[in-house]
This record gives structure tokens, sequence and C-alpha cells, in this order.
């Protein structure tokens, strides 16, 4: 699929300048192996927060050492963020020949945690059949080791580029990312005219790019009752029966409403290709941790979590409401049903423009690499993007990495080399495309 935007694109980079750095790429494989080892061992789990210090210092260490300029900025009084988990995040930054765009990197340094299932060390980096494997192998040290080859080898090579070339690690993506891109954002780290152009390697498929996310509602849901003995609850009033009804009516209305809202944003997988609503958790009465008998209360308080995910063509007043008219309708119907909602997170949906310059020139690589068309996708759940595009109100942004989108969380994590050595070619080739292209 070649349009006339591709073929202006193929013009920017002179045919010997991306061999010889396909191939500088290629050459340096190990040393992305290497690198990606390297940082799945530095085990940044969060919550809480672990060594993200170290991370950030072992990522800026190495590009200091290749001429960049690295500042690190702690995000203090963020959440979670202390002395013992500090959330340090690290930007590097080097200029290139003459004044022109900027194109930035951004990886999130965070990884969940392990979980059970693993047969492998999950902060060794085991390499076996091609795949590195380890908690962050895909998502997404794996694209962050790309990004840093990527861009280390355009300045191996001596390419003259006009601007600048910027790479981040950045904290608390898997927490909302407030102590990390949320608060550069805020700094200015994301906006023009410093950075024109935002590549995030998360692992959305080594041919895919990756232009938003659909939007997210969490909300927690109380209902409140009135304590008595067990054995006698009709001298109270009980918050977990009231809780069953908010339940029935998500169940027998909410859902299959929402199952009738189909979106056009091109989301992966195919399932939520719709609206969705995931009930968190629900938690009432006797509390979970309790050891040995019940004792016999009538639960006075039930609440539940709710994690709302919405489309383009929809909007978050549409969604509140949805909720909002369910519990007042059983205000209306069941004797001493009250309650309180309490909005946890809220980001709209966000889409790029898939003719900007970011989308085309990744999708021009994306094919001339790997040989065959890119896939536009938009992503089920959110990531950075939402920062960068709400707070920097920098709106070319796209996520592009090598991992498999399915492995991300999973046990056995790994990352295929292969798909990391053709992202980097894609990442270089691109942003020598974006810096050429001048300030669109
Ligand atoms: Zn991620």
């Amino acid at each position: 699929m070649k349009s006339p935007n591709t073929a202006l694109l193929d013009d920017l980079v002179p045919g010997d300048v991306r061999e010889r750095l396909f191939r500088r790429i290629a050459g340096r494989t190990d040393e992305l192996v290497a690198l990606t080892q390297d940082l799945i061992r530095i085990p940044t789990v969060n919550p809480p927060g672990d060594a993200y210090t170290t991370c950030a210092e072992f990522i800026g260490d190495r590009l200091a050492g290749r001429g960049f300029q690295v500042t690190y900025r702690r995000a203090e009084g963020s959440p979670g963020d202390s002395d013992r988990y500090p959330r340090t995040n690290v930007i590097a930054r080097i200029e290139g020949a003459r004044p022109g765009p900027c194109v930035h990197f951004n990886s999130h340094i965070d990884v969940v945690a392990t979980g059970r299932g693993w047969t492998v060390d999950p902060f060794a980096g085991k390499v076996r059949d091609g795949k590195v494997y380890g908690r962050g192998a895909c998502d997404m040290k794996g694209g962050l080791a790309a990004s840093m080859i990527a861009i280390e080898s355009i300045l191996e090579e001596g390419v003259d580029f006009p601007g600048a070339l910027e790479i981040s690690g950045t904290v608390d993506e898997e927490t909302g990312g407030f102590g990390g891109v949320g608060f550069l954002a805020k700094e200015g780290f994301f906006s023009r005219p410093r950075v024109d152009h935002v590549i995030i390697p998360e692992p959305l498929n080594v041919d895919r790019v990756c232009i938003g996310h659909r939007g997210v509602w969490w909300a927690e849901v109380e209902t409140h009752g009135r304590t008595a003995h067990g054995s006698m609850p009709f001298l109270g009033n009980c918050a977990v029966r009231h809780m069953g009804a908010v339940l029935e009516r998500i169940e027998n209305q909410l859902i299959p409403h929402l199952n009738t809202k189909r979106t056009t944003m091109p989301v992966v997988p195919e399932g939520a290709r719709q609206s969705t609503i995931n009930i968190n958790s629900v938690h009432g009465g006797l509390g979970e941790d309790h050891e040995g008998m019940p004792s016999p209360m009538v639960p006075d308080s039930c609440r539940m979590v709710i994690d709302r995910r919405y489309l383009i063509e929809e909007n978050e007043s549409d969604v509140r409401r949805e909720v909002v008219e369910i519990l007042e309708a059983l205000e209306g119907e069941r004797p001493d049903f009250t309650y309180d909602l309490r909005e946890v997170l809220a980001f709209p949906p966000t889409m790029t423009d898939s003719q900007g310059p970011v989308v085309r020139a990744v999708s021009a690589e994306i094919e001339r690499v790997l040989g065959r068309p890119a896939t536009q996708v938009v992503s089920p759940g959110t990531y950075d993007q939402k920062h960068i595009v709400r707070v920097g109100h920098l709106d070319d942004c796209i996520a592009y990495g090598p991992g498999i989108l399915d492995l991300a969380h999973q046990p056995d994590e790994y990352v295929i080399i292969e798909d990391m050595v053709n992202s980097a070619k894609v990442m270089a080739a691109a942003t020598l495309n974006l810096l050429a292209g001048g300030a669109r």
C-alpha cells in the first residue's frame, strides 16, 4: 500500500545510508541482547517501585558515555514516592548538526510483579531459541533496548542529522504513569518546541503501529447498610444484598447494552472493539483477613470497584450516567438503599491522525524492513500516550515496539531477538525520516 506520502518519505533517507544503518544494527545484535538482559536483571517491580534509580542511572550512564546530555527528575510527592522508593526518571538528549525537529523515544522502566507459573528465573534474562526471557522482556525492556541501539547506531554511523534525539526511561506506567510521563509532561518535557514526535516502544507487535487507546473510567460504588445480629437480619440493613441488586442490573441491563456499542477504532484484540466493564473487586462484611470463626454480623458497607473501558464514540458523562441511572433507579425501588459513588480515575480515548508524520514514517519503514504493510491498531487499555496528548498537548505520538502484545504481564514473558533487531531498524530509519522532514 504505497501512498504518495510514502513515496515522499522514500526520498528523505538516501538508500546507502539506510543500508549502512541496517547493517550496523544487525551487527550489534549481541549487544542488543546483552542490553536487554542487563535491563531485565534490574528488578524494577511496581508496586512498590523497586530499583528505579538503579535502572535510570544505568540508562543515563550508558547514554552520557555516548555524548547525551542526561537529566534525572524525581517525581517527589507523586503516588508511591518515598526515599525508599524514589520515582526517578531519566531523560537523555543529543543535538544534531543544525536546528530541526526532535524525535523522542519513551519507555517505561517499571515491570509488574512476577506472579506464579514461571519456568525460568524472571530476573536472569535467559536466552533460549532466539528469545530473551524475563519479566519486562516484552513489556517493555526489549523495546527500550531496541530504541537505544537504534539511536546509538545513527550516532555511530556518523549520519548527519538536523534537530535532536531524545530517549527517556520513565516510571510507574503500570500504575497510571503519574510519577513518570504524567509528571514530566507537566514539566514541559513532552511539549513543543522541545519535542515534535514521540514513539513509545510498548509491545504491540513488530508490524503494528498503535495510534491510540480506548478511554477508561474507574469508580468505586459503596452501598450502605446498618449492622445488627446475624440471627435477626431484619433488624439491620444488609449492604451486601444492596450491592447484589447493583450487580444484577450490571449483569442484565448494562452489560447487554455495552455489548451493542461497537467502535470504528481498530482496537486489538477484536473482542475489545466494543464497550466493556470489569468488576475489579467487591468487598463487604467481614474482612478478608479475618481468621477463625466469623462473627454473626449484618454488613453495613459493601464496596465495589468497576473498570469501564469506553470508545471514541462515547463520552465520559454518558459512561458515568449509565451507572448513576442504575443506582438512582434502585434508590427509588429498594427500601433503605443508599450509596456513594467515587470516581477513581478517568482518561478519555485518544487516537492520533492516521496520516500524521510519525504514523507514516514508521509504517513506511515497517513495510521496507519486514516486506509487508504495517497494520494500524488501537490499544484496549491506556498507556503513557494519554499524558503526552492530554498534558503535553503533543498529538504526533504512537506506540511501536517489538514485543508480542499477548505476552505482556504473563509468566515466561519473552521477546524475540529478530523482532528487536527489525524494530530497531524501523525506529532508526523512521527517526531519520522524521528529522529530515523538518518541523511539521
Ligand atoms: Zn508497558
